[in-house]
């Protein structure tokens, strides 16, 4: 499974935004997006001053935004395109669906970790069940009527013990529902646009892939 191994940091100040790759730091003023605000590179300080960028520009700063806050690389996402695009209804949004109902998103929005890199990490090492079974998957879509849970034998794991009181205050999207108690969540619907707080233009993604 191949991921993007730079720094994330980066990422934001390419993008312009705070992106919230890293948890709890991206709240800190460590953040570097309140250090250095400005594209990385040698000229990213000027060249923020003088940027005019064309359409094309602006699409693919839009999909690489996407792609990045999702942890995902280029294939996949022009996977989760394709399926978009046969998918009923607006391709745009049938993308983020696709996006939302990550597993690693999902752990991650249900406040199981504090990113979705950390998300990942926890999939993979087989921390979850996903309806009951054991799952290492991050990028596995869940659908309707799933059950995501911490594993009985995870439970007592140092990370798991203290968590379901730090969820007990925890809000989950509205097509999610959280037991935090049982350290369990379900997926009540698949996600909708509106329900997806995400700072994407999924039009111009859609633009991008359609040049
Ligand atoms: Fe982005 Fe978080 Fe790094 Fe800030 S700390 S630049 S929000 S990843």
């Amino acid at each position: 499974m191949a991921r993007y191994r730079g720094s994330v940091c980066k990422l934001c100040r390419r993008e312009g935004m705070k992106l919230f790759l890293k948890g709890e730091r991206c709240l800190s003023p460590k953040c570097a997006m309140e250090r250095r605000p400005y594209p990385p590179g040698m000229h990213g300080r000027q060249s923020q001053f003088r940027r005019q960028v064309s359409d094309y520009g602006q699409q693919l700063r839009e999909k690489q935004r996407a792609r990045r806050i999702y942890g995902v690389l280029e294939r996949q996402f022009r996977r989760y395109f394709d399926l978009a695009v046969k998918m009923r209804g607006q391709t745009g949004e049938n993308l983020l669906s696709i996006l939302e109902r990550r597993l690693d998103n999902v752990v991650y929005r249900l406040g199981f970790a504090d990113s979705r890199a950390q998300a990942r990490q926890l999939v993979t090492h087989g921390h979850f069940e996903l309806n009951g079974r054991k799952t290492n998957i991050p990028s596995a879509l869940v659908r309707e009527g799933d059950v995501i849970s911490v594993r009985e034998s995870s439970k007592k794991n140092g990370y798991f013990r203290n968590l379901a009181e730090v969820l007990e205050h925890k809000t989950v999207p509205e097509w999610l529902s959280l037991n935090a108690a049982e350290l369990k969540g379900t997926v009540l619907s698949l996600p909708t646009r509106d329900q997806i707080d995400v700072p994407v233009n999924e039009q111009l993604i859609v633009e991008y892939y359609s040049r």
